[in-house]
């Protein structure tokens, strides 16, 4: 078990501020459209209407953004309804109110109603999407129906069923994509799971022996030729044999997992602890000398003693300490350390030894 948290890049903050970023932008653009439009005297009313609307919502969006005043889902989920409806309702105008749409051409706007679909798909999962970005296509198609039915007196009709044919393209694309990177997300998580259980020691959820193993092999290979600076403890549980024997094994097991709990609360971030096999435990000391690392597991032993890691059993460790070396390698060096572990079980056990000592 690696003892120091992994550090994760706050994604969250990220999306955060992207949202802030690209509200802002839109409102500054909007706003800025609609005084170029009033200087060269080509706002219409519904324009006016549209542009107005557009930079309330915004304000609104870009405060409850930037205050955190709404949960990020809410606001994403604003946006998308906000174009699917100024869509739709510029696009009914249109076609069946032109007194009311002066200014209003439908080009522009389809251009801008695929993004609905691919707002629905990044904002929501695959399913999610698909439901969503087909009920919105089914209302856009619905309202464009008796349009379409004029037949020639339809002036943007061809446009409109170009517009329905490309959004099932859009749509049917977005799923595909959206599907695949379900499965990739399902397949890495597994695969993360899986490592997880690989490198996990059931009984104690500490580092089992082959994770320990691959930490000390890139401990040694780190910095070759330099002096190491880290050193291995190897404590086992005294006369374990007697508490299996005579309370049982699963009270054997509960002295594993109590020592494993207290051995975590003893070691740095920086250290590295898990189950060796059995009754045994190693733990990587990175940083240290030997007398530094000999002071560690002297409180290791004191914190197992100090308070019973079994109610009916008074429950002591023995350790060996060893450095590592330059050109050490895995097996010389657990050699050293199982030698002075050892030698602490025949000095009496409850005891720590340095491997200069042993
Ligand atoms: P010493 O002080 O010399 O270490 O004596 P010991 O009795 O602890 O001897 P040893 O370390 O060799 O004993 C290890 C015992 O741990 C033998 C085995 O039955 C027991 N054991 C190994 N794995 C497990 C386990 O997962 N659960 C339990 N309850 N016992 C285990
Ligand atoms: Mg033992």
């Amino acid at each position: 078990m690696q003892l120091q948290p992994t550090a994760t890049p706050s994604i969250d903050h990220f999306k955060h501020l992207m949202l802030v970023v690209v509200i802002a932008l839109g409102l500054l653009s909007t706003v800025a459209g609609w005084l170029v439009m009033d200087a060269q005297n080509v706002l219409t009313p519904a324009l006016n209407w549209v542009l107005l609307g557009t930079t309330v919502v915004l304000t609104a969006l870009l405060v409850a953004t930037a205050t955190n005043a709404l949960p990020q889902r809410v606001i994403e989920l604003t946006c998308l309804l906000y174009i699917a409806l100024v869509s739709a309702v510029c696009m009914t105008l249109r076609m069946y109110w032109p007194q009311y749409a002066t200014g209003l051409h439908l080009q522009p706007l389809y251009l801008w109603m695929p993004i609905t679909y691919v707002l629905a798909f990044t904002l929501t999962d695959h399913r999610t999407g698909l439901a969503l970005s087909c009920g919105l296509l089914v209302v856009f198609i619905a309202l464009t129906l008796p349009y379409l039915a004029r037949g020639n007196g339809a002036e943007y009709g061809n446009l409109t069923l170009q517009l329905h044919f490309v959004s099932i393209v859009i749509i049917a694309a977005l799923y595909y994509f959206s599907s695949y990177q379900h499965q990739l997300g399902t397949a890495q998580r597994t695969v993360e799971q899986l490592a997880q259980l690989s490198n996990t020691d059931d009984l104690t959820g500490l580092s089992n022996r082959r994770h320990m193993a691959l930490l000390l092999g890139a401990d040694l290979a780190w910095n070759p030729g330099h002096v190491p600076r880290f050193a291995v403890v190897l404590f086992d549980i005294d006369r374990f044999k007697a508490i299996n024997d005579e309370l049982g094994h699963l009270a054997g097991d509960h002295t594993l997992i109590a020592l494993a709990a207290r051995a975590r609360t003893v070691f740095r971030d920086t250290d590295s602890l898990g189950r060796w096999g059995g009754d045994e435990f190693v733990a990587v000391l990175r940083d240290v000398d030997v007398a530094s690392a000999r002071r560690k597991a002297v409180a290791l032993c004191e914190a197992v003693a100090a308070a019973p890691l079994l109610i009916r059993a008074e429950v002591t460790i023995s350790c060996g300490v060893a450095m590592a070396r330059v050109g050490d390698n895995l097996d010389h060096l657990l050699q050293r350390a199982d030698a002075a572990l050892y030698a602490a079980k025949r000095g009496g056990r409850n005891q720590v030894v340095a491997e200069t000592e042993a």
